[in-house]
């Protein structure tokens, strides 16, 4: 695409948009008496317009059916996350049955390393993205301790080389080959939180299934922003919250894949409950545990019925939209105007003055731009929120900017990016 720098080409963008209806399925923050321009999908999601109507539905159930609920009504509890799977599936690149929606992410990374971590006196280290999300970093250092192995001499973070900001391929699959025979798993982000990198999936498994180790994924900047194969990729594990790309609210449900190959595997421990029940006996209440075939079985509690809601109310939009195909099509045109918008910043200063640290390959990034602000990037920051764009911020001195497709305007990126040259004359 050959982009241009003004509002006529933007405007033109945006009308020939197949997806530009679905701006109005969302409820945007004001400023000033008008719409944000909300860049921070990346962060929390907007509210879909029937979320609210979803759950005041399920409101009216409890108050006429009572515990009937689970079993009545158009949507009854006991079966209303099936109805949410398919599409789940569909996002994840994945088999119905290798997903499950329960529990927060954080809770959910816990579990799935009861099953998928189990260290031994020779195999006991974790592979890891260095500055990784700080809770996956809390998280598998627990782990570790809650084994009796000492954090740092079993976690081991990799970083960018010297002067670069993203992860090489090349330099993860070494340390996976490097370390073959004490590692136990690799656990990686998909697109990572603070530079926007979308690591290779299907490299990383296949060198740590190479090692005999396993490869799970903390997805939560990935799912419902980048194209996802987990199924085909060999993925062994993944996780993922609901509340960024997918829109289901603050503190949303997540979700987890488990892939088939694991499902008769006896040797895999888990913590059980009553939820990941074998569905057809679960009300006989029996002793022994029986797990549901599938993702199922990892379940434990009862499903927060209301939190489902809105991730029903979220993954119809996905669904309406067609998938992620198209909204991923749209996306790389729409981050890659941005990228186009900050480069034009750049020239006309003659030096780097916000530097992108994101990966220019469409490949190894969704919609998230990172910037470095060469100078005043506090004050940069403030001024964007000042004029109604809505990023956000991480120390020292990097803005976050996500364009997402099922909600933003070409024409939207065409300002925020004139606001961020205009914040240049104001600092
Ligand atoms: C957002 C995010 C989390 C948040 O976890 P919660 O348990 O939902 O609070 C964890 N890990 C990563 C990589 C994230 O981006």
């Amino acid at each position: 695409m050959n982009y241009q720098n003004n509002l006529a080409f933007a405007t033109a963008l945006d009308e020939q948009d197949e997806l530009k209806g679905f701006s109005k399925q969302f409820l945007v923050p004001q400023h000033n008496g008008q719409d944000v321009i909300y860049l921070c999908g990346n962060s929390l999601g907007l509210q879909p317009v029937t979320a609210q109507q979803y759950v005041l539905d399920q409101f009216a159930n409890w108050k006429n059916l009572g515990i009937e609920g689970f079993f009545e009504g158009d949507d009854p509890w006991l079966g209303y996350h099936k109805k949410l799977i398919g599409t789940l599936a569909d996002l994840a690149g994945a088999k119905k049955e290798e997903i499950t929606i329960m529990n927060s992410l954080t809770v959910n990374l816990h579990l799935l390393m009861v099953s998928f971590y189990k260290p031994t006196s020779k195999r006991y280290k974790i592979i890891m993205e260095g500055g990784a999300f700080p809770s996956d970093q809390y998280a598998f250092a627990s782990q570790a301790r809650f084994h009796g192995y000492d954090p740092k001499e079993t976690i081991i973070e990799i970083f960018p080389r010297e002067g670069e900001a993203i992860l090489r391929t090349e330099d993860i699959l070494k340390t996976i080959i490097d370390n073959a025979d004490e590692l136990a798993l690799v656990l990686f982000g998909g697109v990572n939180y603070f530079t926007g990198q979308f690591y290779d999936i299907e490299a990383i498994t296949k060198a740590a299934h190479q090692v005999g180790a396993f490869a799970g994924f903390d997805l939560a900047h990935a799912a419902g922003n980048v194209l996802l194969k987990l199924h085909e990729w060999d993925v062994d594990f993944a996780a993922w919250c609901s509340y960024k790309y997918m829109n289901s609210g603050p503190g949303g449900i997540s979700g987890i894949f488990v892939h088939e190959k694991h499902f008769n595997n006896q040797s895999l421990s888990r913590f059980e409950g009553w939820w990941g029940y074998r569905e057809d006996k679960r009300f006989l209440m029996t002793h022994d545990f029986e797990p549901e075939i599938g993702a199922a079985g990892w379940q434990l509690s009862t499903s927060p019925v209301m939190l489902l809601t809105l991730h029903k109310a979220a993954l119809d939009i996905f669904q309406q939209a067609g998938g992620l195909k198209p909204l991923r099509l749209k996306s790389e045109l729409l981050t890659g105007y941005l990228e186009f918008l900050i480069e034009e910043i750049n020239k006309t200063k003659g030096d780097e003055v916000f530097k992108i640290i994101t990966p220019k390959n469409k490949n190894e990034r969704g919609c998230q731009l990172s910037i470095v602000c060469k100078a005043n990037a506090r004050k940069t920051f403030d001024f964007l929120t000042s004029k109604g764009v809505i990023g956000d911020w991480r120390e020292p001195n990097v803005i976050r900017l996500s364009p997402v497709p099922l909600y933003n305007k070409f024409k939207q990126v065409f300002s925020a990016a004139a606001i961020l040259a205009d914040s240049l004359q104001e600092n």
